[in-house]
């Protein structure tokens, strides 16, 4: 047991960095977690909570500065949360991200060497996000503010401008809130259901520079709202703007309904050159400029000539599985959720590509009745499983089909590992692994892995 109590003085350096991003450092052999620190740091910490072989604690004050410190670009990054490592210089984020994956590969996965290749960082780990949400609200003054849940609670804090995202945020949320105080439009609040205007979604699409805007609203309509559509028509790009009707008492963001207000309904972006139609409630990655690296490396370890067969598992939109196609002779995407694969069979016919098919359905059910039913055969099956990672009847289905290759793209490491050993024990040697910054400044990373199999 430790003898630290609650408000205790610490001081220690920080020697080593949680999955989460907290800073680890030790006290006489005792463990403890502390928030936007860095490994260097030399630091003086408040104990918050002691457990029986660890405990957590407040930075109060820095006495001496990591070489790998740096001062937060955003003002508010302690209290937001959405950010866990400015603090960290970008070189140091990515070598954190890789030596996560690799500590998971061997502790978890049980390997005893991991083929890495470098990982993929972004030029410019800044402003990378095409998507953003901000929900509406007043801070302590009662100000009419557009910005973020503070870490883990539902309090807003003003920020019109997150270092992630898009720069026209500013410009956008700026005009919705003039025109909410000229006609006196009230933002939600939780606790009492009142209150008009929920978040703001905006989208843009990198490669095209089309801007959408849909606002989240507690009521029928927008009053006055071909006045806002004049005035958000100003900023350049703006090429879809709509209502979404959301009246439920939920923190679910956008409402099943979407009425036009101007414009087709949708932009248009493309990943490498494949176009997509991206509508309000449509999934679309939040990183393009990394998701293009990230597939282009999948599409690499699939090794493909024109003659195979290739499942897609995990497909989403079927952003893969078009990629694939081009170079494949034909593709087979399987995803649960049915308007993803609407969407996918939408892009697929937008690009003219006509060697795909898609299935709804769990990965874990659709695959092995394919199998068991019409013997289906995969020359390379490429998984994008959500964080908990493939079902254990998906990966068994995959070891009875023994396709040659297996690629492998993964947002978590920890339950990468878990299938990468027991793909392991079933046949399969990982060849490449290959971290990818998809979420600069976040603990976040994506990894695509190579798996070959040993009688091919
Ligand atoms: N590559 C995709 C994104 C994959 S994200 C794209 O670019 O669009 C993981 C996807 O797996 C999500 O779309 C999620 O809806 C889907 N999913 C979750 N559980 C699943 C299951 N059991 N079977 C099939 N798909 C599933």
């Amino acid at each position: 047991m430790s003898e630290w109590k609650k408000n205790d003085k610490i001081e220690l350096s920080i020697e080593d960095m949680s999955e989460t991003g907290e800073g680890i450092g030790k006290t006489d052999g005792f463990t403890w977690f502390i928030k936007d620190t860095v490994i260097g740091d030399q630091v003086e910490a408040k104990v918050m909570k002691v457990k029986k072989s660890y405990g957590f604690a407040r930075l109060e004050h820095i006495k001496k500065k990591s070489e790998n410190r740096v001062v937060p670009k955003c003002p508010v990054a302690r209290q937001c949360g959405g950010c866990q490592l400015q603090a960290m210089n970008y070189a140091e984020q990515l070598r954190y991200k890789e030596k996560k994956i690799w500590n998971n590969l061997v502790r978890i996965g049980g390997f005893s060497e991991v083929p890495m290749l470098p990982i993929m960082g972004m030029e410019e780990p800044w402003r990378y996000r095409n998507k953003a949400q901000f929900p509406w609200g007043t801070d302590k003054e009662g100000n009419l503010v557009a910005g973020f849940y503070a870490g883990r609670t539902h309090s807003i804090i003003a920020c019109g401008d997150c270092l992630l995202g898009i720069e026209e945020n500013q410009e956008i949320l700026k005009r919705i809130k003039s025109h909410m105080e000229r006609h006196g439009l009230r933002p939600y609040e939780e606790e009492t259901h009142k209150g008009l205007m929920r978040h703001t979604l905006i989208r843009k699409g990198f490669k095209t520079g089309e801007l959408m805007v849909c606002q989240v609203i507690n009521g029928k309509s927008l009053p006055h709202g071909e006045e806002l559509v004049k005035s958000l028509l100003e900023i350049p790009g703006m090429k879809s703007i709509s209502i979404s009707i959301n009246r439920d008492q939920t923190n679910v963001i956008m409402g099943t309904q979407v009425e036009n207000l101007y414009g087709p309904g949708y932009i248009t972006d493309y990943i490498g050159d494949v176009k997509y139609r991206i509508s309000p409630l449509s999934f679309y990655q939040v990183n393009p400029v990394q998701t293009e690296k990230l597939y282009g490396t999948a599409l690499e370890y699939a090794g493909l000539t024109g003659d195979e067969t290739v499942w897609d598992l995990y497909c989403g939109i079927g952003t893969i599985s078009l990629f694939l196609a081009k170079k494949a002779k034909k593709v087979y995407g399987v995803e649960i959720v049915p308007q993803a694969i609407e969407d996918a069979r939408e892009n697929a016919k937008l690009n003219g590509i006509g060697n795909v098919e898609f299935f709804v359905g769990k990965a874990e059910e659709v695959l092995p009745e394919q199998y068991e039913k019409n013997r289906i055969y995969a020359d390379v099956i490429v998984v994008d499983p959500p964080r908990k990672g493939c079902d254990e009847v998906c990966l068994d289905t995959i070891v009875k089909m023994a396709p040659k290759r297996v690629v492998y793209v993964s947002c978590d490491s920890a339950t990468l590992a878990r299938d990468l050993k027991y793909l392991g024990e079933r046949g399969y040697e990982v060849v490449k692994v290959r971290g990818c910054d998809m979420f600069s400044q976040t603990t976040h990373v994506e990894t695509c892995v190579l798996l070959s199999h040993k009688n091919s």
